[in-house]
């Protein structure tokens, strides 16, 4: 068991690539961490450090208030699980979850324990004779994870574990990792780049943007309250909507204006917005597609909330459809129930619910509401 501690830790490859910078976080002792972000935003490279694959080049990590900069990467107590699962491929099943055991000299028996344990928590009790190359690609997933179970580490770190399976099995696998989180009880730091598995997988997710920190928060949390619109459009699927839309007052009230429909704001909302002097300005108003809805979802309830648009494409998923509308000149994607039919070209009214809506500076990208 154990936590391990970030401070201003920064990584430049050679050739002056700085692809993590000021990186600073604490990670409790049996959480369930997620680093997400975009291809070469610097989660491997976090992790590397972690793992002490990777040299750090400012700053300093701590295990378990242990200063580890120097410490060598077999003695930080550490497994790493990476996307391709390598594995040896000459070796039975048994043999590759030992041979970190073996090496260590660990004495025979008590290898054959660790590797039973693991094998029965994983489920490979039946494979334990294969080679890797008999094995479909969840079972060679699962046998890399039984390698670093056995081992019994502080921490688990594991790198995209599963991009190279199919949807169904990653589907499958991603259960199966948070079920073996909760009972191996120790700490877990994953990266992916994945928004489904950020979002359900985790305790906290940090999400990260060209090697720095945009935030850190619950999954709710963040899909809830995004910082920036970086964060609001990276997580969440669909990613949230984005209009130009002009704030202004009338009669007390705040609007934001889009087209010649004026939206009204939430009264706390509207008044954080004035004082921050976004009256008469335009800003970007962010909103989830589950936020919007087409008439006939919610009868005529809000309908004075409610934008004309054109229907031009629809996305049947079973359960829900998404309808992508132009409105003013934007596509915005609509949630709706899957009753809802309308066709493509079709004029079609949106309803925005206000309560749930952020707005954005459209400089900076910063939330301001
Ligand atoms: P991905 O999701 O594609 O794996 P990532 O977020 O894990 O990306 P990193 O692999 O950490 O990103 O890379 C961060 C940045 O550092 C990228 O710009 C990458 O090109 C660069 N980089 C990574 N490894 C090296 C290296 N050994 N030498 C030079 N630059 C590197």
């Amino acid at each position: 068991m154990a936590g391990l501690h970030l401070k201003n830790l920064a990584k430049t490859y050679p050739g002056g690539v700085a692809a993590v910078r000021d990186f600073s976080l604490e990670i409790k002792d049996q959480e369930f961490l997620i680093l997400v972000g975009p291809s070469g935003c610097g989660k491997t490279t976090v992790l590397r450090m972690i793992a002490g694959l990777e040299e750090i080049s400012a700053g300093e990590l701590y295990i378990d208030d242990r200063l580890v900069n120097e410490v060598a990467a077999k003695d930080r107590d550490i497994a790493m699980v990476f996307q391709n699962y390598a594995l040896y491929p000459h070796l039975s099943v048994y043999d590759n979850m030992a041979f970190g055991l073996k090496l260590r000299k660990l004495p025979k028996v008590e290898i054959r324990k660790n590797v039973e344990e693991a094998a029965r928590i994983l489920g490979l009790e039946a494979l334990l004779q294969r080679k890797p190359k008999e094995l479909s690609g969840g079972q060679r997933q699962r046998v890399a994870l039984g390698r670093a179970i056995v081992r019994k580490p502080k921490v688990f770190l594991m790198d995209e574990p599963l991009s190279n399976l199919d949807a169904q099995l990653r589907t499958q696998m991603r259960i199966e990792i948070a079920k073996l989180h909760k009972n191996l009880q120790t700490t877990f730091v994953y990266v992916t780049h994945d928004q489904t598995e950020a979002m359900t997988m985790g305790t906290r997710i940090v999400v990260m943007k060209d090697g720095l920190i945009q935030q850190i928060d619950s999954p709710q949390a963040i899909y809830d309250h995004p910082v920036n619109m970086f964060v609001a459009g990276f997580l969440g699927s669909p990613g949230m909507n984005f209009l130009e839309v002009l704030m202004i007052e009338e009669k007390g009230c705040i609007y934001a204006k889009l087209a010649d429909a004026l939206l009204p704001v939430p009264a706390a909302g509207g008044q954080r917005l004035k004082e921050q002097g976004y009256l008469d300005r335009k800003v970007v108003l962010g909103i989830r597609a589950e936020h919007l809805w087409g008439s006939g979802d919610f009868g005529d309830r809000h309908s004075e909330w409610a934008l004309e648009g054109r229907l031009e494409f629809s996305e049947l998923r079973g359960a829900e459809t998404y309808h992508y509308v132009r409105i003013a000149g934007r596509e915005v994607v609509v949630r709706v129930s899957p009753e809802l039919r309308a066709a493509t070209g079709q004029e079609v009214r949106v309803g925005f619910n206000m309560a749930k809506a952020h707005f954005f500076d459209q400089e900076n990208g910063v939330n301001i509401c």
